[in-house]
């Protein structure tokens, strides 16, 4: 009796610690994820939501969500996200712009569109990136391809 219970004790032990080991593991994020930090500058009516960023190769894609505030039922949205690639010591390394899509944030259940950004470059370590929404329909109109980066003139991430 002893002898078996000496026994079983060992492997329940292996099998808890593997368990534990594979849920770290899992639970961890994407190995290409990067150690950026993100700020999220506030904005009217619609909020930055749910953003990461990882490494693709010699890339770097951020994503993320636009979502409405629980104010805004009904304005029809033309907007687009600014991005700011920030320094650790504060100097701001790149801007750049991308649409959402759907183009008009959908009114009911997720209120939420989605964007992506790709960039030809990975990030050192410490960069911020500070990200935020921006309504403006002079913008919305010369860019349609939700694929393409722009640069919006009036890039709310460079104000204070
Ligand atoms: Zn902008």
């Amino acid at each position: 009796m002893m002898s078996k219970f000496s026994g079983f004790l060992p492997v329940m032990i292996l099998v808890t610690v593997a368990v534990f080991i594979s849920g770290c593991a899992t639970s961890n994020v994407n190995p290409n994820e990067t150690s950026a930090l993100f700020e999220r500058m506030p904005s009217k009516g619609v909020i930055v939501n749910n953003v990461r960023a990882y490494e693709d190769g010699d890339e770097l894609v951020i994503y993320g969500k636009v979502k409405r505030t629980s104010n805004n039922c009904c304005d029809t949205t033309r907007g687009h996200v600014d991005i700011a690639v920030v320094a650790p010591d504060g100097p701001i390394l790149d801007i750049v712009s991308v649409l959402y899509t759907p183009r008009d944030i959908p009114r009911v259940r997720s209120r939420t569109s989605r964007f992506t950004a790709r960039l030809p470059y990975t990030l050192p370590e410490d960069i911020t990136l500070r990200i935020t929404y921006h309504e403006n329909p002079k913008v919305a109109a010369l860019s349609t391809n939700v694929r393409d980066k722009f640069l919006c003139e009036q890039n709310m991430t460079l104000l204070d």
